[in-house]
């Protein structure tokens, strides 16, 4: 099938005066208006005829539009309703036959718990105010997620994929290596966006990995991870007094969990915080 034409400035910005629809920030509406940015996210997301995928904030289409021609089923949910509701049309009026592929739901994406199809991957330029809590939600609601490929603010993108001991380490980047691995797939300049927001954006890809970690242990593991990095300048015989209790039973559990209670949160891998959990959850 010949590829459709995708959009750019000129429709993109046509599009939004037919529809009234002024940019908003707090949605985080920054439209790609560059035809080469969503042909690189889409040959960065490593996709195949089979596959089905999910788009999260699909706004004035311009990555569906690329995403259709590679993929069997595109399922978008778009919190705007004008959006949700154009999305269809701006489809058959720009590749017709692949409309049939599409399925647009008018949701916050927080708040989607089923899908009408499993997906296999997740792609999306994420509305950067929520981009990792949205990821976080559907990475456990949807275990068919085997690996996804989205565009976020530069900074949300060092962190996702930040190792223990570094600055920008914190509770995104322990949260996501529950998951799966996570890496940068590359720096996205500010100009490919109408409008331009005042930041610098990156690509990030995560490949789900079997966990080797009981699932049950997670919400506990997850918990402790937001109390250490809560106060992250505290040695976490401190910070982890809010969930814990007192200290002498804190520094049990982190003795009995092989770490030193003297240590901060952002030295602790994730093999550490769930061992914390686990010895938490015998005396608790
Ligand atoms: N994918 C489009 C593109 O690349 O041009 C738009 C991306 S824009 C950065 C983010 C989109 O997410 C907007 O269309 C916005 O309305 C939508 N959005 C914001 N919050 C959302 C939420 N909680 N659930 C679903 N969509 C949301």
């Amino acid at each position: 099938m010949s590829e459709p034409t995708l959009l750019g400035a000129a429709e993109i910005r046509a599009l939004a005066t037919s529809l009234n629809a002024t940019p908003t920030k707090k949605l985080g509406q920054n439209f790609v208006i560059d035809p080469n940015t969503v042909r690189r996210i889409v040959h960065q997301a490593h996709l195949s005829s089979s596959d089905v995928v999910v788009e999260i904030g699909p706004g004035l289409g311009s990555l569906t539009l690329a995403l259709l021609p590679e993929v069997a089923h595109v399922v978008a949910v778009e919190i705007d309703p004008v959006l949700a509701n154009q999305l269809p049309v701006t489809i058959s009026k720009h590749a017709s036959a692949l409309a049939k592929n599409l399925t647009v739901i008018n949701a916050d994406a927080m708040r989607i718990e089923t899908l009408p199809m499993s997906p296999t991957h997740l792609v999306a330029n994420l509305p950067y105010n929520v981009s990792v809590p949205v990821v976080l939600h559907f990475l456990e609601s949807f275990p068919s997620i085997k690996e996804f490929l989205v565009m976020v603010q530069a900074e949300v993108a060092d962190r996702m994929a930040a190792g223990p001991g570094s600055k920008i380490y914190g509770v995104p980047s322990v949260k996501m290596a529950w998951y799966g691995k996570v890496d940068k797939a590359g720096a996205v300049g500010r100009n490919v966006f109408w409008p331009a927001p005042n930041v610098d954006s990156g690509l990030v890809r995560m490949v789900r990995h079997e966990s080797t970690y009981d699932p049950k242990i997670r919400v506990l593991t997850f918990s402790i991870v937001d109390a250490a990095f809560g106060q992250r300048r505290k040695t976490l015989r401190t910070a982890l007094g809010s969930i814990l209790g007192a200290p002498p039973e804190i520094e049990a559990i982190l003795r009995a969990a092989g770490v030193d209670p003297g240590a901060r949160g952002e030295q602790l891998g994730l093999a550490e915080f769930v061992a914390i959990a686990q010895a938490a959850k015998k005396v608790m």
